[in-house]
């Protein structure tokens, strides 16, 4: 079969889907990023569809089919199971020269949607001669290729800064925006919290600096780690500043966007999994729970809390029900868990420490507020870890938990 390839022009153009099941659901996403003026004919819609509706996205016609729908469109999606009714469409769309994407029955379609994947500017569209697997297989390999692929060919980004999110330990866990970005840097100045692999992976020619292995105290670093990001850039680099977690939870991510701003840098933020909320779940503890916690709060316990410098209210967080999550606090838990339990939250008030989140070396230890300060010690916990404080942790114990075989 010969098909003629064509990429179509949607935006403000009225596209008719008959439908509003799975497959229509399915449809939508791409037309209305192609700026087409859906409208939808079916007696029922699946909440994703009512979702578009409610927020003005789409029109809906709530009735079945009439041929007269297809007036005025540029393209008809057919989207319902039962062949006579798509069969009516079509003979209506045929009428009208109008093209007719079936789903139902691909034979009896003018038009068939193809395989696609998109990449930035580029869209790849994999269309077959009846054989779909084999064109989704291809398109997954070009998918697959592009993902790999240092992306040279790209506009060059110079100039610029992106401020990535690595996530919090586990290299798979960066997010696609962040990777894709990082294969394009010239220059990337990472954290010690970085996931190695992640830098394994850069070109040879790209410039490494390890933020890391700057000398002097840690406000001096940073001015230093922002004279290097703005002078690099400035010189018509494109910097990926990556940090681990997210940028701006404990990152000093916002002092940097400060600091190219105020030099005229234009600068990206991408952000990433925190291991503030990954570190727990990965040790099985959700950070909210239906019935048992409606809140959750991060704090940094990197400042003891009888300190003068401390902005942290511990009284304050010793009344919360919720969970409490404290980076950085490994080396002051006892303090900090002391000043709970004499600010009123119980001491049984079940508490546990993840030592290096979603990485091999990941270490779970479950304890009391009232204890977990003294086991941490004794089990030689040490950082990189978060403190999970709330009835969350014991949450998932059952089912999961070891110990409740009998
Ligand atoms: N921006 C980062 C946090 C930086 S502060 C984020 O969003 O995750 C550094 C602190 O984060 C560490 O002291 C530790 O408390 C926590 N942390 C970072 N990675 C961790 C991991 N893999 N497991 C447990 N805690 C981690």
């Amino acid at each position: 079969m010969n098909l003629y390839p064509l990429a179509l022009k949607l935006a403000g153009r009225r596209v008719l889907v008959v439908g509003g099941g799975a497959v229509a659901t399915r449809r939508m996403p791409a037309l209305l990023a192609a700026g087409a003026r859906v409208d939808v004919v079916s007696p029922v819609l699946t909440p994703a569809l009512h979702a578009y509706v409610a927020a003005g996205r789409l029109t809906w016609q709530e009735r079945r089919f009439v041929p007269s729908d297809v007036d005025g469109a540029w393209l008809v999606q057919v989207a319902v199971d039962d062949p006579t009714a798509a069969a009516e469409v079509s003979v209506a769309a045929e009428e009208r020269r109008v093209f007719c994407v079936r789903a139902d029955d691909r034979d009896a379609a003018t038009a068939w949607t193809p395989a696609v994947t998109r990449h930035d500017e580029v869209t790849v569209a994999v269309t077959d001669s009846g054989d779909r697997k084999r064109a989704r297989a291809v398109r997954d390999q070009i998918a697959a290729a592009l993902e790999e692929a240092p992306q040279r060919r790209h506009e060059p980004l110079r100039g610029q800064v992106a401020l990535v999110g690595s996530g919090p330990g586990d290299p798979e866990l960066i997010t696609v925006k962040g990777r894709r970005l990082l294969a394009r840097a010239d220059v990337v100045v990472a954290d010690r919290l970085v996931p190695g692999m992640l830098l394994d992976e850069l070109r040879p020619d790209v410039e490494l600096v390890d933020a890391a292995k700057i000398p002097y105290g840690a406000s001096v670093a940073q001015e230093e780690i922002n004279r290097v990001i703005v002078e690099r850039a400035r010189a018509g680099a494109f910097v990926v500043r990556l940090k681990g977690g997210d940028p701006f939870v404990f990152g000093r991510g916002g002092e940097e966007v400060v600091a190219c701003a105020e030099a005229g840098v234009p600068v990206l933020v991408v952000p990433g999994v925190t291991s503030s909320i990954a570190a727990p779940a990965l040790a099985g503890i959700p950070v909210t729970h239906r019935g048992v916690a409606h809140e959750f709060t991060v704090v940094s316990g990197h400042v003891p809390p009888d300190s003068v410098e401390s902005l942290v209210d511990w009284g304050a967080l010793a009344r919360l029900r919720g969970t409490l999550v404290v980076l950085m606090g490994l080396k002051n838990l006892p303090r900090i868990a002391a000043r709970l339990v004499a600010e009123g939250r119980s001491p049984r008030t079940p508490a546990a420490v993840v030592q290096e989140g979603s990485t091999d070396a990941q270490r779970v230890l479950r304890s009391t507020l009232g204890e977990v300060a003294g086991a941490a010690a004794e089990a030689g916990i040490r950082p990189p870890a978060v403190v999970v404080v709330g009835d969350v942790v014991a949450v998932l114990d059952r089912g999961i938990g070891p110990g409740e075989a009998g």
